[in-house]
């Protein structure tokens, strides 16, 4: 054996024992193209904090359970001239989940308030934030069925890991008895963690996803008290489109 098939045998063995499988099999590539050996070992660390961070940017994209990978490069902000471009744009770089603020997205269907969440999600992962994209409709669904299999508290605390969770499309269909526990979801990540919240429907009629008009007004004091509220006023984006298509 030479000096140097030794000495990667020797980083190989290494590299097993603190499992670090990435930098076993960058290391000789790497040890071979660079300059000199301190250069190579630099090299290959960088490598493995690389191979690291997008292991965990994979995972977590994963966890978020978007329901399609939508970014702000595709986001048109053209279309909705009263959004303001330069807040949402700060809204990116996740200092609002750091202050544990929250976020509601107005606005009638097809405005984009989908698209925008889930941009504002990948960005939040992207700054190592913990992120879960669910629908109001199916939390809802597994609130209850959590509460039925009398594991309600475990339920609830199992959310408490994410930074950021977007709660989509509140208020398009009645939620009947998972109302009062959405309502109770809600009240228990105020000033614990960041809630986005997208719906069609203004303030006045979230009573009727809640039921009860007390908890409901309890609850938007909380929810408005540390909350950016983004309006996405405009025409529907797909029928837009499919408009800019049919004068083609
Ligand atoms: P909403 O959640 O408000 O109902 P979505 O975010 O689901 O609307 O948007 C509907 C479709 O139109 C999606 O495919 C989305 O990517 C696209 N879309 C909406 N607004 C925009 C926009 N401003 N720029 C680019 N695509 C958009
Ligand atoms: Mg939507």
């Amino acid at each position: 054996m030479t000096m140097t098939e030794t000495a990667n045998a020797m980083v190989d063995l290494y590299c097993r024992e603190l499992k670090l499988p990435g930098l076993r099999s960058t290391y000789q590539a790497t040890a071979r193209d660079a300059a000199g050996p301190g250069q190579s070992h630099t090299a290959c660390l960088a490598q493995e904090i690389e191979a690291r961070r997008q292991h965990r940017l994979a995972t977590r994209l994963a966890q978020a359970c978007f329901p399609a990978l939508k970014t702000f490069e595709s986001f048109d902000f053209a279309a909705l001239p009263q959004l303001p471009k330069v807040k949402v744009l700060a809204l990116a770089e996740g200092g609002f989940i750091r202050d544990r603020e929250n976020i509601i997205c107005l606005g009638n269907p097809g405005t984009g308030k989908t698209h925008m969440s889930i941009a504002l999600g990948i960005a939040a992962i992207q700054a190592d934030y913990r992120v879960r994209f669910i629908s109001a409709v199916i939390l809802a669904q597994e609130l209850l069925q959590a509460q039925q299999e009398y594991r309600l508290p475990r339920y609830l605390k199992s959310w408490q890991s994410f930074d950021l969770v977007i709660l989509d499309e509140l208020g398009y269909l009645g939620l009947g008895p998972g109302g009062p526990l959405l309502f109770q979801f809600c009240a228990e990540r105020y000033e614990r963690g960041s809630l986005l919240i997208t719906t069609n429907l203004e303030f006045a009629r979230w009573v009727e996803v809640f039921g009860d008009p007390t908890l409901t007004a309890a609850l938007l004091d909380r929810l408005t008290h540390h909350a950016q509220i983004l309006l996405f006023e405009g025409e529907s984006y797909r029928f837009l489109e499919s408009k800019e298509r049919s004068k083609k």
